[in-house]
């Protein structure tokens, strides 16, 4: 059975997109077929593995629009096989808000590679629009990364609403997988309280242990790679492994 996961929550610059490849390279490393999804339009996923998308004939907005083929669109990067998004994907949007069944028009994507693979996961953008609500109706659990400061609560709460409705209307066995708490500061209590509020608030599993804060992250993917496979030894990418750990 392939596990689909969607890493979402609207707020910019939480960790998503590092989640993600972070997550994508550590579970390659156990042995599992994975498949990375750009559902970004600013393709930050995509660069983050390297991948101009610039230099691509095709893109995931063609399997949107041109019902072109996801297996034609893939690029494999080094373990891991990526769905690559461009800037047409902000295109996509507007053409999916003109359709019927636009929830489901990512599952329509995926469904002739899905059981190439152990695990998909999607990088959603930061909005709560067509896009993520696509991804979160093809998923069947969701993470949401969450950056512990004060005010992370609420947003979440947003979230979990749109997760509510998702549940009720597209997709009734989807299910949060838990928060995943990045860039977290040790030396300060802050990080704990905000987590222990929220997951109290909310109900949720913080899935332990938080990742830690470094610049580490930001050198890795600008050179195209994953702290988990640049740095293994480094906390931040023994934290993503204990993840992966946890959740298979
Ligand atoms: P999002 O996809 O939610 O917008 P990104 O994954 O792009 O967020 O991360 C935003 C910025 O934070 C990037 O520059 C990234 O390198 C950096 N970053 C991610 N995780 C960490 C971390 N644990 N510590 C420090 N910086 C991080
Ligand atoms: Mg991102």
């Amino acid at each position: 059975m392939t596990r689909v996961i969607a890493v979402a929550n609207q707020k910019g610059g939480v960790a998503k997109t590092t989640t993600v490849h972070a997550l994508g390279t550590a579970w390659a490393s156990f042995g599992d077929r994975v498949l990375l999804v750009d559902l970004d339009p600013q393709a930050c996923l995509t660069y983050s593995l390297g991948v101009d998308p610039d230099s691509l004939d095709l893109n995931i907005h063609d399997c949107f629009v041109r019902n072109t083929l996801a297996g034609d669109v893939l690029v494999k990067v080094g373990d891991l096989s990526l769905l690559p998004a461009s800037i047409d994907l902000a295109g996509t949007e507007v053409h999916l808000l003109g359709r019927t069944g636009r929830e489901f028009a990512l599952r329509k994507v995926l469904d002739p590679i899905r059981t190439d693979y152990d695990v998909v996961l999607i990088d959603c953008p930061p909005s709560l629009g067509v896009l993520t609500i696509t991804a979160l109706t093809t998923a069947g659990e969701v993470l949401i990364p969450m950056q512990c400061e004060a005010l992370s609560q609420r947003g979440v709460k947003q979230l979990l609403d749109t997760i509510n409705d998702v549940r009720e209307f597209t997709n009734p066995e989807l299910r949060v997988a838990g928060i995943v708490a990045t860039m977290f500061d040790s030396r300060t209590n802050e990080g704990r309280r905000v987590l222990e509020g929220v997951a109290a608030e909310s109900g949720l599993t913080v899935l332990e242990p938080p990742v830690p804060r470094s610049v580490r992250f930001a050198e890795a993917s600008s050179k195209g790679r994953s702290i988990v496979d640049s740095s293994p030894r480094h906390p931040g990418a023994e934290a993503y492994r204990q993840i992966v750990q946890a959740l298979r």
